[in-house]
């Protein structure tokens, strides 16, 4: 028996690791660069890297209408540091015409916890991540600066959310593919298998 297929949006990087994430995760994980493999996946990570950069190949590839339309029709998305970026319907400190994707009803802050503190590690407790704190990285972080009722915010950093699900939309400030504990993918393939989105 396999598992739900899940694409990994392959622009930018940071692939490899949410692959094996996602195999661990029980997941069958599927490199997305083209509308037509977006079109085969039950569910899809958005990794980390440049939200302006991953914005601007989303245009390039022709992706970024398809991705809309696929939101729209409930595709599960598990965006991560700039990939939450990507889902939110607005950023504060984005470039100006930085295309985003949305999905999630909330505004991020880009780069939100400031230079001095580029990077930085925490343990969090996450809803819906039984067992012990997740170690979460955080590189260059945003941070949800306002979130609709619909918003479920899952873990804080002091006051801010640094991680939400609204229905079949996981979004992370952290980077989980980074520390070897893939509780937050097994979350989203949990997530993806109840959807029944493509069945
Ligand atoms: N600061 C990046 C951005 O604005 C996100 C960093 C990351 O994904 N690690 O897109």
């Amino acid at each position: 028996m396999s598992g739900p297929r899940i694409g990994i949006l392959a622009l930018q990087g940071d692939v490899r690791e949410h692959a094996r994430a996602l195999t661990d995760a029980g997941a069958v994980p599927v490199a997305v660069r083209r509308e037509s493999e977006l079109a085969e996946v039950d569910g899809l990570v958005l990794p980390g890297g440049e939200s302006t950069t991953i914005g601007r190949l989303l245009r390039v590839f022709e992706l970024l209408d398809p991705l809309r339309a696929k939101v729209a029709a409930g595709l599960p998305v598990f965006g991560s540091c700039a990939g939450m970026i990507l889902l939110a319907r607005d950023v504060v400190d984005g470039r100006p015409d930085q295309p985003l994707i949305g999905g999630l009803d909330m505004v991020v802050r880009r780069n939100a916890f400031g230079r001095q503190v580029d990077s930085f590690e925490a343990d969090l407790d996450v809803v819906g991540v039984p067992g012990p704190p997740v170690h979460a990285v955080f590189i260059r972080a945003p941070w949800v600066e306002k979130a609709g009722g619909a918003v479920e915010v899952l873990a804080r950093v002091a006051e801010a959310p640094v991680a939400v699900r609204q229905g079949s939309l996981l979004a992370t400030a952290f980077h989980p593919e980074l520390t070897g504990d893939f509780r937050v993918h097994r979350l989203f393939v949990d997530v993806v298998r109840s959807s029944g989105f493509g069945r």
